[in-house]
């Protein structure tokens, strides 16, 4: 049983808090106060990063400071832009938090080091800024076909898969979408419900 607490940081950032046989993980650490907030007190075993980017890591030295005995994953291709860190993470590598099991894809485009954690068992699926809702990141530093060759791999998860990404852009993406499709009405329908939620301070994620 893998359970996901979403915590909004910044602007528009999302922190994740996973909770497993109460054993806890936080994904992209940008902004310590709510994540300690989310915590309530426990303390944290694992701090995953899916990139180097200061919006998805920024709290990450105060909480290992912090929860000495977390462990800090992030990709072996990021190695000398985050720190700091206990295992460095490769293509088809396992984690484990409590009983839920994740792999790791390498899904560069965003940035040439980006990660995703894929739960199988749960369907969840943490993918930072490559996929977002109704659109994807901006190619900082890998390129179209990079950025592609991740976005089809994300998209053949099965339908069920919760898609946990790194802002909330729902908004944005999808009154663009809707100018590429006018006619769609399933999307009119979804941005409706989404601008209900948003009115509310609530997030749209995961869809
Ligand atoms: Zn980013
Ligand atoms: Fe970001």
């Amino acid at each position: 049983m893998l359970n996901v607490k979403v915590i909004p940081c910044l602007t528009d950032n999302y922190s994740y808090l996973l909770e497993s046989d109460s054993v806890l993980a936080v994904v992209d650490p940008s902004e310590e106060a709510p994540i300690l907030a989310a915590l309530e007190g426990r303390k944290l075993d694992f701090i995953l990063a899916t990139h180097h980017h200061h919006d998805h890591i920024g709290a990450l030295p105060a909480l290992k400071a912090r929860f000495p005995q977390a462990q800090v994953l992030a990709a072996q291709a990021d190695a000398h832009r985050i720190a700091p860190v206990d295992r460095w993470l490769v293509e088809g590598d396992q984690i484990k938090i409590g009983s839920a099991v994740a792999e790791v894809w390498f899904i560069p485009g965003h940035t040439t080091g980006h990660i995703a954690y894929v739960f199988k068992q749960g369907a969840a699926v943490f993918c930072g800024d490559t996929l977002f809702t109704l659109g994807c990141g901006r190619l900082f530093e890998g390129t179209p076909a990079q950025m592609w060759q991740s976005l089809a791999r994300l998209r053949a998860l099965p339908a069920d898969t919760r898609v946990f990404c790194g802002h909330e852009y729902t908004l944005e993406s999808g009154a663009y979408a809707a100018s590429i499709e006018p006619t769609n009405l399933y999307l009119q329908k979804y941005l409706q419900k989404a601008k209900v939620l948003r009115a509310q301070g609530l997030p749209t994620i995961p869809l």
